[in-house]
């Protein structure tokens, strides 16, 4: 039967089977939020009754600018399920790409949580596309705004709608939710994702193969939502049949372990970060991870400490996966198999840090400059392409084709693929380090470094050098109160790479910059250091 994908689907089927899984939220206003599927439906349709009589139709765009909590994944289901299409945006960008995202993508409604108001007060005369802004919260909450009066509270809006909503049946390729990317020059370009692309995605997600959801999970996704829609959780979670976990605003170390110790989470999904946080906070109280099976780690490379600490130390299985928003975002991941199960440690570890093999539904290859496929041998670098039902087909209202080719998507990163289907990223293509002629992989050197016990945060830029074009600098964030030398970390790297990759200095700083998805933000870093191998010799 030709019967349309469609997002709603989802929760429908949820709120009927998945009776015991419950959806927990740590709320922005304080305390704990718990309810069903059941009762998540019902609001939702509310919601979306509550959408129509703002006069929202197929195919507007409604901006959400919020945490992970479950009135944000009402609106994911309210916005997508009646045709209109949600725009999560990211709130750590930068004032003037906010401003930019709302005006391109032009938002009819916004709906922000507390934490951000502020953030609206201070863009309000630039974002007039806007028509209102609803907050998402209960009326005891409502901010008072001097700027902004007509604020709609969230609670209010939905209460005297009904329960009843018959979901629209529309074409399974409709538009259903937009991300924009936050690179790190230009604009920020936007990703539409459709109702099928997210569903098929969803499916793939949760397999044991990849995710490995199912009725006995509960998950809790400290990807933002905001951050190519949490990986996919939203979605394929009530697929999955698993209960949901949602963080709220607290993804420091110390409130992620109590809501995963108190709601006995079985598995975490975040960016390395958001896990040396954590892996230092219990450290420093000697807790344990005992409830956790899986850590889904991605958005950078998990670096080798920290993936056997998680394993060896806490007993919990680290899945590194790699993906981007352009891939909806689900890309590759290492999965348990039987050879992985009885592997020595160090084999675990060389194909642990590999970012793992294609999911079902996502082809990649490995080319040239001349988008020649190069072998997948497991030493040829080359540029990574990818296709698949739910990768994106170009930008919206963006007519820069440069990356899509001959019906393959150039995903800006640069990898080796190996004959088991392995994949590994070596680095961003403009971040490779060029030295006379060869290619110098900076995450692996980054990845080393964090190694160290004196080591909170590495860096690795190829900056100009007089001789070889360009040479790798190592820039070092020291763990508090630690001490260790530029000499003693080039000694330290010495029997893991190659001698001519070894970093030629090691500077120390306090801090370095990251981008609003928390990766490191290079181009700076390079801008800041560009003449430090110049200016030496
Ligand atoms: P974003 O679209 O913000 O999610 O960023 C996607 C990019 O993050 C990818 O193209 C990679 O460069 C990087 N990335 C994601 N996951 C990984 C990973 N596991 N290891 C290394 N880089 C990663």
């Amino acid at each position: 039967m030709d019967k349309p994908l469609n997002i709603a689907d989802i929760l429908e089927y949820a709120a009927t089977f998945n009776t015991d899984s419950q959806i927990v939220t740590r709320q922005v206003e304080g305390g704990i939020h718990r309810y069903s599927y059941g009762d998540a439906l019902r609001r939702t349709k509310k919601l979306a009754n509550a959408l129509r009589s703002l006069d929202v139709h197929q195919g507007d765009r409604i901006a959400t600018l919020a945490w992970n909590t479950y009135r944000h994944f009402e609106l994911y289901y309210a916005i997508s399920g009646m045709g209109a299409i949600i725009h999560t945006i990211n709130p750590r960008l930068f004032a003037e790409q906010i401003i930019y995202i709302v005006n391109h993508a032009e938002d009819k409604y916004l709906f922000v949580d507390l934490t951000f108001v502020p953030l609206l007060e201070a863009i309000k005369d630039h974002i007039a596309v806007v028509k209102g802004i609803v907050v998402m919260t209960d009326a005891a909450h409502m901010p008072r705004s001097q700027v902004l009066p007509n604020l709609i509270c969230y609670e209010d809006l939905i209460a005297p709608e009904s329960e009843d909503f018959a979901w629209p049946e529309f074409d399974e390729r409709t538009a259903a939710g937009l991300c924009y990317t936050s690179g790190t020059t230009g604009n920020p370009k936007g990703v539409m994702y459709s109702h099928r692309s997210t569903l098929l995605h969803a499916i793939s997600a949760c397999r044991s193969s990849a995710l490995n959801l199912g009725p006995m999970s509960r998950v809790l996704p400290v990807v933002p939502m905001f951050h190519v829609c949490a990986w996919g959780i939203p979605y394929s979670a009530p697929i999955a049949g698993a209960g949901i976990v949602f963080p709220g605003a607290g993804m420091d170390g110390a409130s992620l372990y109590e809501l995963i110790d108190g709601e006995k989470a079985t598995s975490l999904l975040g960016v390395p970060t958001v896990w040396l946080g954590l892996l230092n906070y219990i450290d420093s109280i000697k807790g344990n991870l005992d409830s956790v099976e899986d850590v889904v780690i991605g958005g950078s490379a998990a670096p080798r400490s920290m993936m056997e600490k998680f394993q060896d130390v806490y007993g919990v299985f680290p899945i590194h996966a790699w993906g981007m928003t352009e891939m909806s975002p689900m890309g590759s991941v290492c999965a348990r198999t039987p050879y992985l199960a009885q592997a020595d440690k160090e084999t675990r570890a060389r194909i642990q840090a590999k970012q793992g093999r294609a999911v079902f539904g996502v082809e990649m290859r490995i080319v040239d400059d001349q988008d020649q496929p190069l072998p997948h041998d497991g030493k040829t670098f080359g540029k990574l392409m990818v296709r698949g039902p739910w990768i994106a087909s170009g930008y919206y209202r963006n007519d820069d084709r440069s990356a899509f080719r001959g019906g393959w998507f150039d995903t800006g990163d640069v990898s080796t693929i190996d004959p088991a289907g392995y994949m590994q990223i070596v680095d961003r293509s403009k971040d490779v380090i060029k030295s006379g002629g060869e290619w110098i992989s900076s995450i692996e050197l980054e990845n080393h470094a964090v190694g160290h016990p004196a080591v909170a945060e590495a860096c690795v830029v190829g900056i100009p050098h007089p001789r070889w074009d360009e040479r790798p600098l190592l820039i070092i964030v020291r763990k508090a109160g630690a001490q260790v030398s530029a000499g003693e970390l080039q000694r330290f790297l010495t029997d893991k790479v190659a001698k001519w990759w070894l970093p030629d200095d090691v500077v120390f700083v306090d801090a370095l910059p990251h981008t609003a998805t928390g990766k490191l933000l290079k181009t700076e870093v390079r801008s800041k250091f560009a003449n430090h191998y110049l200016t030496q010799s």
